[in-house]
């Protein structure tokens, strides 16, 4: 008898892959979680209750058919899971590991209500690996050439997802970035503990393999102008993120030893990966304060610790409960040593006048919510004081940077900076050019992985009915 056991979740509880210990974690960059076998795997998946209306699913950004490819793994049918995953993710490996699973897909389970809820970002990532491991490709063999052509700018999570559903239906897409490797934000800005860039190195072939060109190392407006790409291609699709560093406003912030979260992130990357980098700066053997309470915070934190740091403080103006950052993040870097100083506002940094000593912060207290619903930090008169530190780490978050040429080509932003490109519409994310289309944090501001992923195959599909095919 085949018939599931709706209630086995009560003797299966939730188990996660293996977590490095802390203090080897400290050691090395290398990704801290381990994988499911094909049993675990299954046992875990078989704790779906294949509810009637999935919550996850609408919770998913991408809206993943999660509960059916949990059904495929727990009868042991790895293909078809790796089929159906593809069918609605473009890099569903990449975002079982750095989803916020626990404000998305799993924080809807059914099961998440004091049992556990099913390890939906884990089991995704072991349908991918395993299946890409296995020599399974994606099957692009009824794939007819429609003979239009799309240039991508942007080799992020939005200009994939846009390639990808470029090419499975017979689009060409030629993919331009101004980087050596694919990725964007992925390769670059995320470090090796969250995600080794061997996965990303792999996805790459897989798409290469689907049909899908890359050309890299390529700047659009300085190698190569962006009126040649509007001529010689059917569309144009933008997916070109956000790279404006938000500042404090507070003074000592020029002072040597304060860095920008981005390029130091960015240059500890590409060290790692055997590429020069000119900005590389090592925190070994210095007392850190990071500025900020979001995912690129913690990573400044956590790479500082790797890096050989005595210590680090991260200082941020909210408390734990309102803080943007992933809780599995912010307990990771707690669990390696970070120090969190919650409630403490940045007034100023200050210096000898030749390297920064410390940051002047005031407690703050919680008061009412702002127009997102998080409360406002409001100062405490008289509570100053300074954190001594020998670096700075400013990590405050992101704002668009749109292009000097969108304006000579009808491509308007918003009074942010933004570019204008509609989900809604006769074309989803055509911008106010017809031919350009757009997607990813440079529509919708600094965002996640999979909301770019989905915003970038969403454009492809507002690109298909413009190209009429
Ligand atoms: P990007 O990833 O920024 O890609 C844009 C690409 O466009 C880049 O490769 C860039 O080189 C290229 N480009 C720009 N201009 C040009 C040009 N003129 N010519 C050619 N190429 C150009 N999200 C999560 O979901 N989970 C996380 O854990 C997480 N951690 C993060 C950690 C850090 C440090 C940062 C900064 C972000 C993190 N994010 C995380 C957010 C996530 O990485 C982004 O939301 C996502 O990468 C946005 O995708 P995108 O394609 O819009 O832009
Ligand atoms: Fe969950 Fe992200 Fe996977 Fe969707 S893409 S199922 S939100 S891990």
């Amino acid at each position: 008898n085949d018939e599931k056991n709706t209630f086995q979740f009560l003797d299966v509880g939730r188990v996660d892959p293996k977590k490095l210990d802390a203090n080897i974690r400290k050691q090395q960059f290398g990704e801290i979680y381990g994988q499911f076998d094909a049993s675990q795997a299954a046992e875990q998946s078989d704790r779906c209750l294949e509810c009637g209306n999935p919550y996850c699913e609408w919770k998913c950004p991408v809206h993943n058919y999660i509960p059916n490819w949990l059904k495929l793994i727990s009868e042991g049918n790895l293909e078809q899971a790796a089929e159906l995953a593809h069918q609605t993710n473009t890099l569903p490996e990449i975002c079982g590991r750095v989803c916020p699973q626990d404000r998305l897909c799993e924080g809807a389970c059914t099961l998440n209500d004091g049992f556990g809820a099913v390890t939906i970002g884990s089991v995704e990532k072991y349908i991918t690996d395993t299946a890409l491991t296995q020599g399974w490709r994606p099957d692009l063999s009824n794939v007819v050439d429609t003979g239009k052509r799309v240039a991508v700018i942007g080799a992020g999570p939005a200009g994939l997802g846009a390639a990808d559903v470029l090419v499975r239906n017979g689009v060409k897409p030629v993919v331009f970035d101004r980087y050596p490797e694919i990725g964007g934000l992925l390769t670059f800005g995320i470090p090796e503990f969250k995600l080794e860039k061997e996965v990303v190195k792999r996805r790459r072939e897989v798409m290469e393999g689907m049909g899908i060109e890359f050309r890299l190392n390529t700047e659009v407006g300085k190698d190569i102008e962006f009126g040649v790409l509007l001529g010689e291609y059917d569309a144009v699709f933008l997916g070109m993120g956000t790279y404006t560093y938000m500042k404090g406003g507070f003074p000592g912030e020029e002072l040597p030893g304060v860095y920008e979260a981005l390029p130091y992130l960015v240059a500890n990357n590409k060290k790692l990966l055997d590429l020069p980098s000119e900005n590389y700066v090592s925190l070994e053997g210095k007392r850190v304060v990071v500025l900020g309470g979001g995912d690129t915070a913690m990573d400044c934190n956590r790479t500082a610790i790797r890096q050989g740091a005595t210590n680090v403080i991260c200082a941020y103006r909210r408390d734990e409960e309102n803080m943007p950052g992933s809780r599995r993040e912010v307990n990771n870097a707690r669990e390696e040593g970070v120090e969190f100083m919650w409630n403490r506002q940045p007034i100023e940094i200050v210096g000898d006048g030749n390297k920064v000593t410390g940051v002047k912060v005031v407690t703050t207290a919680m008061g009412e919510p702002d127009e997102r619903g998080r409360r406002r930090p409001e100062p405490v008169a008289g509570s100053e004081e300074i954190i001594l530190a020998d670096a700075v780490v400013i990590a405050f978050g992101f704002r668009p940077s749109p292009a000097p040429w969108f304006e000579k080509f009808n491509v308007s932003i918003d009074d942010g900076g933004r570019v204008v490109a509609p989900a809604e519409g006769a074309c989803a994310y055509q911008t106010t050019n017809p031919k350009i289309f757009a997607g990813g944090d440079m529509v919708r501001g600094s965002d996640l992985v999979v909301t770019a992923v989905w915003e970038g195959r969403q454009a492809a599909e507002g690109i298909l009915d413009y190209l009429d095919v």
